[in-house]
C-alpha cells in the first residue's frame, strides 16, 4: 500500500564532472540540474530518459553512494547530510542498490553465500543469524541454498542478477534503488527477474525507484514515471498518465519510438532527431529545444519550470501552458 508520506526526499540535487573535451581543455558536465523528487513509502517510482541523461547519477546519490554537489536529501523526513553515524549505518542498511551489470556487482573470488551474507555482517548480525537468513534469503528468490559454497562464474547472467538482489534484500531494507537490473540481460530471462522483483517488493513491502530507459517496463511495474533529459526532470506522473496522455515533446518521442504505442494528444508521428547533447551545449531556454519539434521563439530564450497539475502530473514545456 502506498503512504501518503515520501521515505525520501530529494530537493534540488545537483551533480556535475569534469570531462575532457579537448586535449587541453575539459568542460562540466551537469549530470543531475536542479531534481527534487519524493519516494513515497510502499511507492515504485520509474526514472526514464535516454542513457547519460543523469539516471544513474541520480540514483547513487540517492543511495547515499555519491554526495551532491548541492542540495539536500531527506530520509523518513530527517536531512541525510546531518544523520549521526550509526543513524547513517541505518539509512544504509536500510537502502540498497542494484545495478545494472550482474557481473561486475559481485566480487569473483567470493562465495556467492558470503556475498549475500555482507550487508546482514556490516549491519552487526551474529553468525546464525547470517546462516538462517542466507537460506531465508536464496530461498526466496529462487537459488538453492546448496549453491551457496560456489563462486559467481558457475552462474548464468539471470541467476546471478538473483544472486545479487538476494544480497540487497537479505538485510531487509525498506529502499531498493534498481538502476537498469535487467537490460544486460538476454530477453528471455529479463521478465522472470522483473516479475522477482516486483514479488520482492510485494513480499517485503518495499519502496523502489526502478530505472530504465525502457517506458514499457516501467509502464507494468511503476505507479508513477519521472521522465528525465539532460540532468533535470521534464515530465513526471502516474504510470497511466505518462504512457496514455504524455504532455511533454521528448516523453511524447520517447513514446512514438515504441511499436505499437501511441499518444492522445500530442502529433505521435514524432522521433527524435538528432543525438543526446551535452547540458553545456544547450545555453538558453528549454533544454530540449534544439531536438523539439515545437520549437517557438520562447522556447529558445525562457526555461520553461516544472509545473504541477491538480492530479500531480507536471510537466516543463511552454506548450503544456497555451
Ligand atoms: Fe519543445 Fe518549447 Fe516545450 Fe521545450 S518548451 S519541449 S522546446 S515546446
Amino acid at each position: 500500500m502506498i503512504e501518503s508520506t515520501p521515505i525520501l526526499m530529494a530537493v534540488d540535487l545537483q551533480k556535475s564532472f569534469r570531462v575532457s573535451s579537448t586535449l587541453h581543455s575539459n568542460r562540466l558536465l551537469r549530470a543531475v540540474d536542479g531534481v527534487s523528487l519524493q519516494l513515497m513509502t510502499g511507492e515504485t517510482l520509474g526514472i526514464a530518459g535516454e542513457s547519460g541523461c543523469g539516471k544513474s547519477t541520480l540514483a547513487k546519490i540517492a543511495a547515499g553512494i555519491m554526495t551532491p554537489d548541492s542540495g539536500e536529501l531527506f530520509y523518513k523526513g530527517e536531512l541525510l547530510s546531518k544523520l549521526g553515524k550509526s543513524e547513517w549505518k541505518n539509512f544504509r542498511v536500510n537502502t540498497q542498490m542494484i545495478f545494472q551489470d550482474p557481473f561486475s556487482s559481485l566480487n569473483p573470488r567470493m562465495k556467492i553465500g558470503d556475498s549475500i551474507s555482507e550487508p546482514l555482517k556490516i549491519a552487526g548480525a551474529s553468525l546464525t543469524q547470517q546462516q538462517i537468513e542466507l537460506r531465508r534469503i536464496m530461498d526466496a528468490v529462487g537459488l538453492s541454498a546448496n549453491t551457496a559454497d560456489r563462486f559467481p562464474d558457475e552462474f548464468s547472467g539471470g541467476q546471478r542478477q538473483r544472486i545479487v538482489i538476494a544480497r540487497a534484500l537479505i538485510a531487509s531494507p525498506e529502499i531498493v534503488i534498481a538502476d537498469e537490473p535487467v537490460s544486460s540481460l538476454d530477453i528471455s530471462i529479463q521478465a522472470q527477474i522483473i516479475n522477482l522483483l516486483m514479488q520482492m517488493k510485494k513480499d517485503f513491502a518495499l519502496s523502489m525507484i526502478f530505472i530504465s530507459h525502457n517506458l514499457m517496463v516501467l509502464r507494468h511495474i511503476c505507479d508513477r514515471i519521472i521522465i528525465m533529459y539532460l540532468g533535470a526532470i521534464v515530465e513526471v506522473g502516474r504510470a497511466e498518465d505518462i504512457l496514455n496522455s504524455c504532455k511533454h515533446p521528448y516523453t511524447e518521442a520517447l513514446i512514438a519510438a515504441i511499436p505499437g504505442l501511441q499518444t492522445n494528444n500530442l502529433n505521435s508521428n514524432k522521433q527524435l532527431k538528432g543525438d543526446l547533447p551535452t547540458t553545456n551545449s544547450v545555453t538558453s531556454g528549454c533544454r530540449f529545444h534544439p531536438r523539439c519539434p515545437y520549437t517557438m521563439d520562447k522556447c529558445r530564450n525562457e526555461i520553461p519550470l516544472l509545473t504541477e497539475s491538480k492530479t500531480g502530473h507536471a510537466v516543463a514545456c511552454h506548450l503544456s501552458c497555451i
